[in-house]
């Protein structure tokens, strides 16, 4: 079977990394979050105290971070800032309360895109964010967009964060969903929005497996299908 890009695309919190992670399993595929990259970014600009509206102090900012995965002990991938794991740290709200700001920039879109597109070269990877299908891979085999409703999503997100001991009540999640959201879906360099190729998955009332099963057997059919047919 030949080797294809996945790209999974779509808003916070409707599910992407968990279906993202199960499906590159089961493929044998390698896989990468965007978002923790993106994040990642954040948490060094906001411990170096980074201006976002200084380019110059941004792109310094820039040259020195260098973002990596590694598999742990349980087969997770897990993020690493320059060396140091921060896996944890990065999924904090003060985190998701900065990332929308942070990959506004298009410097910072810059330097992820180019780094994500080296990442998949080769193929074989499954690639969530919010311009996978649109922007780094536009020729991906499959292209995913997930969406969710907003009280669905919020206790998602409320649940994940609960399981990491941050207690955080839910109006203050929906408040950071939509912010993200607007921020997300009306920038100027590379929005978020659904590529013209991409299936749509709407995740309100399936279950992980059920969108884990929906996506794999999308990408079985175009990993057995020859490759000049979309
Ligand atoms: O996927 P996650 O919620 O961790 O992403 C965090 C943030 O990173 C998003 O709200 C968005 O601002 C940014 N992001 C992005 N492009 C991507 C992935 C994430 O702008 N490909």
């Amino acid at each position: 079977m030949r080797k294809i890009i996945v790209a999974i695309d779509g808003y916070s919190a409707c599910g992407k990394s968990t279906t993202a992670k199960e499906t590159a399993r089961i493929l044998g595929f390698r896989y990468i979050d965007t978002g923790a990259m993106y994040r990642a970014v954040t948490l060094y600009f906001l411990e170096h105290h980074v201006s976002l509206t200084n380019p110059r102090e941004v792109q310094k900012a820039l040259d020195q971070i260098k973002i990596g995965f590694r598999v742990n002990k349980e087969g997770r991938s897990e993020t690493y800032l320059n060396g140091l794991n921060v896996e944890r740290e990065i999924r904090e709200m003060r985190i998701s309360e900065n990332v929308s700001q942070v990959s506004a920039l298009p410097a910072v879109r810059h330097a992820m895109v180019d780094q994500q597109r080296r990442m998949g070269k080769e193929r074989g990877v499954v690639m969530d964010g919010r311009d996978i299908g649109t922007v780094v891979f536009p020729d991906a085999e499959l292209k995913v967009f997930m969406g969710a409703d907003m009280l669905v999503r919020a206790f998602r997100r409320q649940k994940e964060l609960l399981s990491r001991d941050e207690m955080v009540d839910i109006d203050t999640i929906i408040e950071n969903l939509r912010k993200r959201d607007e921020i997300d879906s009306t920038r100027k360099e590379s929005p978020l929005r659904k590529a013209g190729d991409a299936v749509e998955l709407d995740t309100t009332h399936i279950t992980i497996d059920e969108q884990v099963d929906e996506v794999v057997r999308l990408a079985l059919a175009r990993m057995t299908r020859q490759p000049n047919r979309r």
